[in-house]
């Protein structure tokens, strides 16, 4: 087996004349939680948006369990095995919480299209309703199944948006800022579900602005500033770093 999930080699991204991302190499290898930070505009959600297919990146090269997967489609990175959430939620509100996440799990387990348009039929293959009950347990969000999204509250909408990410089981999991807009107490509830994940064996790439969930639970911690890779070391190491607190303080 391969000693690494997923492999950036230069990647670079423009919007005209921004450089978003710039030339940044990266490298997470299996069971690693690795913590990306580094301050608003740095270039994070680009960095995601690329490694997902949802921005083809300008420059450079993106590998995933070996595989070049440069320039696909989001559906077809998805497909391969990274799960990701969103920074802006993108869950469906008048649907179901149990019809959000099995129409991930429906793709996942190769149900045809026609019966991904059709949750309502899909929900009772037994397949795709014992996964997605199985994910929403992991979740704690077992017993809201039938509520509409949009009745949940804000925090259990990131659980469920995690639920979505988890339900097409994917073999590398990156979140966008998935403690914003949390208290503390449940940014603490989370921290400890994120570690549980990665502790079944799940690799994941946690993007986010709460220093202390970062410093807290990552392996690792990589710092962007101005699109460049700046740090890329343990979380006490990159505390003390001179560099990375230059860019939090002069950004
Ligand atoms: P972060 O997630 O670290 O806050 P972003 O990746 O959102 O940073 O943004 C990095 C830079 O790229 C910012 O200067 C932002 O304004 C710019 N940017 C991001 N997305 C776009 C876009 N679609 N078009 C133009 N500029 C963008
Ligand atoms: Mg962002």
């Amino acid at each position: 087996m391969s000693d690494t999930i997923l492999e950036t080699k230069g990647l670079t991204r423009r919007f005209g004349g921004l450089v978003a991302v710039d030339n940044v190499d990266m490298v997470m290898r299996p069971g690693e939680l690795v913590g990306l930070i580094g301050p608003n505009g740095a270039g994070k959600s680009t960095f995601f948006n690329c490694l997902t297919g949802f921005y083809p990146p300008s420059e450079g090269e993106v590998r995933f369990m070996d595989k070049p997967i440069t320039g696909l489609k989001p559906y077809q990175v998805a497909k391969l095995g990274i799960g990701r959430t969103f920074q802006n939620l993108r869950i469906m509100p008048n649907m179901t919480v149990f019809d959000n996440v099995s129409i991930g799990a429906i793709g996942s387990l190769g149900h045809s299209l026609r019966r991904a348009i059709w949750p309502f039929e899909c929900a009772r293959d037994r397949e795709v309703s014992e996964r997605t009950w199985e994910i929403l347990s992991r979740v704690g969000l077992d017993s809201l199944g039938a509520e509409l999204a949009a009745n949940l509250s804000y925090g259990k909408r990131k659980y469920l948006e995690i639920a979505r990410a988890l339900s097409t089981d994917p073999e590398l999991l990156i979140l966008d800022e998935p403690a914003a807009g949390l208290n503390e107490q449940e940014t603490g509830e989370l921290a400890e579900f994120i570690q549980t994940l990665n502790a079944e064996g799940l690799p994941i790439l946690l993007v986010e602005h709460d220093m202390g969930l970062v410093m807290g639970i990552c392996h690792r911690v990589m710092v962007l500033a101005l699109g460049k890779k700046i740090a890329d070391d343990t979380p006490q190491a990159i505390q003390k770093d001179p560099a990375v607190l230059e860019a939090y303080l002069g950004g």
